[in-house]
């Protein structure tokens, strides 16, 4: 019996076990005697000391088939003739005056260090905040900066923007978590904990289109080059993409005619990288209820609306450069697009505004992904824990992920 909780404490003997039902939930509890002779006294070491009683003590022990485990620990009292000083016997089960099982413990961990929920645990919220305070020391700063950092933001328990950093490399280790993303902030961050010599090692950082992190990551970090993380570009150009199609669809007043019917029920298609298309074989697009090839549908908007069409070129180019690692290919698409009166001259205005951050995402290959990870799981937690009403507990529940 005692195995199955890996009990290994020669000391202890079972007296009893027995399994109720408290709030609907089952409660093994296992009786034990924990004693063992002792004879001289820690305190005075005379050999003048009796055994004065037992006194019984609650622990709690990891689960079994999912079931809340208990032991009664009945704990030998002792008591020294010469001192008068009385002792109770000690086992390394459990922290003196604690009542949750180094096992437990590190079962609670386990699960948190995978991002999951505690409520298998048996445990309440707040021991396993305590569970978490105990193994994890919130961490003042890294060893030393990585090489390669990412930059994002994600919303936390109130809505609030953070500021999230991490390793672009290897096992993607969380550098920073700040509680907003005012620059005045990030940059203390920084500057209070890493020296400057620290922080010339830094090569590369990547950070998304639409932020300020650009303007102080040079006083910084003065030889890191930054890369807008080639997601977001395509994300952007993306939704300029979608604007110009809607604002065609609202310019065509025949809603029976088939480029109304593509444009409206086949979007998807104009996203997809041209190279993929079907070309030759027929299928069958739903909404415009035809048979044909994907390309030629695309052709027949593109045939029709030449502006719409510079829009369309813009973005399949800026894909493929992107997806080839071509910064030729990439330039040429940003410096040789002419306005179509559309949101796509706003897009363009942006990545010429930092077409040499632009150039960087297809010169290197780091990337938000790692953050994409990270994100996920917060959320993740998010969900399965209900929310946090404790923003430091979020952020040390977080501080355990790796991604
Ligand atoms: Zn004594």
């Amino acid at each position: 019996m005692l195995q199955f909780f890996k009990i290994e404490d020669p000391n202890i003997k079972i007296l009893d076990f027995s399994t109720t039902v408290i709030d609907g939930e089952i409660r093994n509890v296992i009786k034990v005697r924990l004693s063992y002779p002792v004879e001289h006294c820690p305190y005075c070491s005379f050999s003048t000391v009796i055994k004065n009683g037992t006194r019984a003590t609650h622990i709690r022990l990891g689960e079994l088939r999912q079931e809340r485990c208990e032991m009664e620990l009945w704990k030998q009292r002792y008591y020294c003739r010469n001192c008068q000083t009385t002792w109770g016997a000690t086992t390394d089960l459990v922290e003196e005056n604690h009542s949750l099982s180094h096992q437990l413990k590190h079962g609670v961990m386990a699960m948190v260090r995978e991002g999951m929920t505690t409520k298998m645990c048996h445990c309440s919220a707040s021991s396993v905040a305590r569970i978490i305070q105990e193994f994890i020391t919130p961490k003042r700063r890294m060893a030393g900066l990585p090489k390669h950092l990412c930059f994002d933001e994600f919303r936390s328990v109130d809505h609030k923007m953070l500021f999230i950093c991490c390793d672009a490399e290897n096992d993607h280790e969380i550098v920073a978590i700040l509680t907003d993303r005012l620059t005045q902030n990030i940059v203390d961050y920084f500057l209070n904990r890493y020296s400057i010599t620290e922080r010339q090692r830094v090569e590369t950082i990547v950070i998304d289109l639409n932020t300020q992190y650009a303007s102080f990551i040079r006083q910084l970090f003065p030889n890191a080059e930054i890369i807008i993380d080639r997601f977001h570009i395509i994300q952007m150009a993306g939704r300029s993409l979608d604007n110009a199609r809607i604002q065609l669809l609202k310019q065509i007043k025949e809603r029976r005619c088939r480029e109304y019917k593509v444009l409206k029920s086949q979007w998807r298609l104009f996203h997809k990288d041209e190279d993929q298309l079907e070309s030759a074989k027929p299928v069958f697009l739903r909404g415009i209820k035809e048979l044909m090839p994907q390309q030629d549908a695309i052709d027949l908007i593109l045939r029709k609306y030449p502006d719409f069409a510079r829009v369309y070129e813009t973005y399949q180019e800026l894909q493929s450069a992107l997806k080839q690692r071509d910064v030729d290919e990439l330039n040429s698409a940003i410096f040789a697009y002419e306005n179509t009166k559309t949101t796509m001259d706003q897009t363009i205005r942006t990545l010429r505004h930092s077409a040499h951050y632009i150039a960087n995402s297809a010169k290197y290959d780091y990337s938000n992904g790692p953050l994409e990870g990270i994100n996920r799981k917060i959320k993740n937690l998010k969900r399965s824990c209900c929310g946090f009403r404790n923003f430091e507990n979020l952020l040390r529940r977080i501080d355990c992920i790796r991604a």
